[in-house]
């Protein structure tokens, strides 16, 4: 890169007056080392930085932009919402109409609340689940990352693991011994739990299909255990969806694997990037929120209309193009290109993918946990994801995200992504 490139000097000020430079910390490269760039535009399945250079784009901002970037739909919704004002502070048509939307899709929400982030949605199904139940303790497991909430920043994943943090400081050791964590797909670990302290849980939260240390699934009869346990011990059970809702199928991986989760944590697609989560599940959980239960919860800005807008006129054009059926073909075919591509280099690298999320592990060991993903040699993955970004085409600055395929990846942005892989994977070994 040229030393004195926009993105650099960018860079450089940004340094001067935000903290390492970026808004959040995996931005920054701490992951795979060098300077990270700066977006000028992004459309499709591409994006542009300052510089001018292009790239095929897998990181569709961290999921939201599952039609591709800067959809026209999403593009004329908030415009033509833009007329009538830009936020009100008093309901409007649109958070009724979303509402409508989410009950409708998600298999497990009877009612629903909107909140500004993943974040928000995960902490406040803690609170709602602790006020329901009058219990303290919560259940997580490694490597599930749920947002920066204090309580769920214990052996988190991503980003705090690329920055070999996995607890943060600033958490009172008095808030993080209220979260147990367990190891993921270990059977004997949650019976464990459930049978020493079950009684005092007021929670298990967990995504369901784990996809911040990379990705990998849950085990055949493991997500129906935890459902079994939950209930025997009135342990509310929330699934973290705020990557797989409306990705994974239009009513979220629960919709797939057929189990009813408490409550629902949902993020990212929903917003059609515009700062969006939300929040439901069971009716009688959900009354326990303020103004009708003693849960407080609010927000300013929740239910803002341009979120609400964007958020649903992404979800309907995916409807009105079966973008979930899109994303499987799209999915399968980027698929056989990396295992032509392994093939070719005689490589056994692990590749996880389910839909339109994938993870590309440099260890041949299989992953279905935090320590097996961990395996994965970083140096390579460092290299890899340099000369793909040099060459056009940029995956997550990190081995532990998940790589997001969105409905306008086209055969040229694939066939460009098998190329340049093949390159520099041939170039590593
Ligand atoms: C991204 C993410 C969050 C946090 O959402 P933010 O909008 O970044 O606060 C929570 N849970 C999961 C599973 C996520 O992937």
């Amino acid at each position: 890169m040229d030393a004195v490139s926009r993105s650099s000097a960018l860079f450089a000020e940004a340094r001067r007056l935000i903290p390492g430079g970026v808004n959040s910390p995996v931005r920054a490269f701490r992951g795979v080392g060098g300077e990270p760039f700066f977006v000028d535009r992004a459309e499709g399945g591409r994006i542009w930085d300052v510089d001018g250079i292009e790239y095929v784009d897998f990181v569709g901002t961290w999921g939201p932009a599952i039609l591709g970037h800067a959809p026209q739909v999403v593009r004329e919704a908030i415009s033509t919402t833009a007329q009538r004002g830009v936020s009100f502070g008093i309901s409007n048509p649109l958070e009724v109409e979303m509402a409508r939307t989410i009950v409708g899709w998600v298999p497990s929400i009877q009612k629903v609340r909107m909140v500004n982030s993943g974040t928000e949605a995960t902490m406040s199904c803690i609170r709602l689940a602790r006020g329901y139940t009058g219990r303290d303790l919560i259940v997580k497991f490694e490597g599930c990352y749920h947002g920066h909430v204090d309580a769920l920043l214990v052996k988190a994943g991503s980003g705090a693991l690329t920055h070999g943090q996995p607890d943060s400081a600033g958490v009172p050791a008095s808030v993080a011994a209220l979260t147990l964590t367990l190891p993921y797909n270990d059977f004997e670990a949650l019976r464990a739990v459930f049978a020493s302290r079950g009684a005092e849980i007021a929670a298990v939260i967990v995504e369901p299909v784990p996809a911040n240390a990379g990705l990998y699934l849950p085990r055949p009869g493991y997500l129906e255990l935890m459902r079994e346990l939950c209930s025997a011990h009135e342990t509310v059970l929330i699934f973290d969806e705020v990557m797989t809702g409306f990705r994974l199928a239009k009513g979220g991986y629960q919709e797939r694997c057929g189990i009813t989760p408490d409550l629902t944590a949902l993020g990212k697609v929903i917003g059609g990037g515009l700062p969006v989560g939300a929040f439901g599940g069971r009716e009688a959980i959900m009354d326990q929120l303020s103004p009708d239960g003693p849960v407080y919860q609010a927000g300013t800005l929740s239910g803002n209309p341009l979120a609400m807008a964007a958020g649903l006129a992404q979800l309907r054009e995916m409807e009105r193009l079966n973008g979930w059926q899109r994303l499987e073909e799209i999915g399968a075919n980027f698929e056989a290109g990396v295992r032509r591509t392994l093939k070719q280099i005689g490589k056994n690298y692990n590749f996880r993918r389910i839909g339109s999320m994938f993870c590309l592990y440099f260890t041949e060991g299989d992953v279905w946990d935090l320590a097996s993903a961990q395996h994965s040699d970083k140096g390579l993955f460092g290299r890899f994801f340099h000369g793909c970004r040099e060459r056009g085409v940029y995956f997550a600055p990190s081995q532990f995200e998940a790589g997001f395929l969105c409905v306008a990846h086209n055969e040229v942005d694939l066939e460009k992504t098998e190329r340049v892989t093949a390159e520099v994977l041939a170039g590593l070994s």
